[in-house]
């Protein structure tokens, strides 16, 4: 991205593949440069870094100068002020006006640690004994002694601004965007304890092209076998590093957990549909384990984000150790991302969206006042249905059946503190999106 910036200018936007996605593997990120053109933001699942390489497209540069000032809209007065009321709504509310703004999505450590659903040691635990030295409290303290930054957005017009800046004890820049997932994977899920080598496992992510999350898990994975040992921070940075090389175990990393898991003879892989398990673990937190299940995506959590409600208490609360009521927050919040995701909206907005009955009519209105529509709420649910829709279609055009939306068979062991199990029927499994 250096060189992007270097040959066409400060003021261009970039996406671009690194190693990874030149050699296609289904581990690779899409990688976008944030304002000084690092590349600290990444479109990580589901190997869409492979898709670019495999149209041999590197990069994307996007230069706005030339462009009209502003994007048409059929009614700017009428957006405008759906816009500074969404503005508000954002601020007002304590996940997105002050927790996420404070810490960064690392808040989570600390608070997912003490519900006993911080998936530790390739998820054997609920907790972990080091969640303090990683946490969203630990990161600020570190910033704030070495002159990073926290409260930074990913882009110019975010009011949340989530991400910061993390620096080296000699007070040089080492990451950016360090998420409470990334810190999860290479931290927690691997034992390894120290948030500056979890900092360097994130930074040599970005620079190759990585996704954080599935080479944290098949990290993990590599740990499970004994090609690694647990906690080795150093032996995982020279691993990650053959990711580059012509190293075979590099190639194998790349390729992610269920790759790894065969390679090494492994059973125990935390995967869905072939992808690396996101950072809560399914017996203490059941709706998420639905939305891994049930995701046509595979082993995601951003598809129906049910920690918001069982853990945050965001538009209501249920027991994250119970099944009541989960099979219906996943679906609806599946319905409800896919519409978000249309939109264009970050997701880290759902909480106060979930919370605030006037934010989905504001979304609706800003979406009329752009196009000239006269769409209602229950339009843009019907879209997040038919969205779901076409992506079970396609799924199963290829293949897949309901026998792909279940959970790992090691799901059955006691999970401590609370000492739950994955219990929920394959048929139960099934009514999350039946009627979708
Ligand atoms: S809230 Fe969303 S848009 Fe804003 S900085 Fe965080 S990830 Fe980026």
């Amino acid at each position: 991205m250096a060189q992007l910036r270097a040959d066409f200018g400060e003021h261009v936007g970039m996406m671009s593949i690194g190693p990874a996605g030149e050699k296609r593997l289904v581990a690779a990120s899409i990688q976008f440069g944030d304002q000084q053109g690092r590349p600290s933001r990444a479109a990580g699942r589901g190997g869409l870094g492979a898709l670019m390489g495999s149209k041999g497209l590197k990069a994307l540069v996007v230069d706005e100068r030339g462009s009209a000032p502003h994007l048409p809209m059929a009614d700017p007065e009428k957006f405008k002020a759906a816009a500074r009321q969404w503005a508000k709504i954002l601020v007002n509310h304590p996940v997105s006006g002050q927790a996420l703004p404070t810490y960064g999505t690392a808040v989570l450590i600390n608070i997912v640690n003490d519900a006993g659903a911080l998936p530790t040691q390739n998820f054997r635990r609920g907790q972990f004994a080091a969640a303090a030295d990683l946490s969203g409290e630990k990161m600020v303290e570190l910033i704030k002694q070495r002159g990073g930054k926290t409260k930074k957005g990913c882009h110019p017009g975010c009011v949340i601004q989530c991400s910061q800046i993390y620096h080296d004890a000699t007070g040089k820049y080492l990451t950016s965007g360090f998420e409470y997932e990334s810190i999860w994977a290479l931290g927690a899920h691997t034992t390894i304890r120290d948030l500056d080598c979890i900092a360097q496992l994130d930074r040599l992510c970005d620079d190759l092209g990585l996704d954080t999350i599935e080479t944290g898990v098949a990290l993990g994975v590599m740990m499970e076998g004994g090609l690694i040992p647990w906690g080795d921070g150093p032996a995982a940075l020279d691993m990650v590093k053959k990711v580059a090389s012509d190293d075979p175990w590099g190639l194998i990393l790349g390729n992610g957990s269920a790759y790894v898991g065969q390679a090494l003879g492994v059973a125990r892989v935390p995967v869905v549909k072939r992808q690396g398990l996101p950072a809560y673990d399914p017996r203490a937190e059941k709706g998420i384990g639905l939305t891994y299940a049930t995701s046509p995506m595979g082993g995601d959590h951003t598809a129906g984000y049910t920690v918001a409600t069982n853990i945050l208490g965001c538009g209501g609360k249920t027991d994250p150790l119970k099944k009541e009521g989960q099979i219906e927050l996943s679906r609806n919040l599946q319905i409800a991302t896919a519409v978000l995701d249309c939109t264009g909206i970050c997701l880290f907005t759902a909480f106060a969206v979930l919370d605030n009955p006037e934010a989905l009519p504001c979304i609706v209105d800003m979406i009329n006042a752009r196009y000239g529509l006269d769409l209602r709420a229950d339009d843009i649910v019907a879209l997040g249905q038919q969205v779901l829709q076409d992506e079970r279609g396609f799924n199963r055009d290829a293949g897949f059946t309901p026998a792909h939306d279940r959970l790992p068979e090691f799901f059955k062991e006691k999970l401590a503190p609370h000492n739950v199990t994955w219990d929920f029927t394959d048929a139960e499994i099934d009514q999350v999106l039946k009627d979708i």
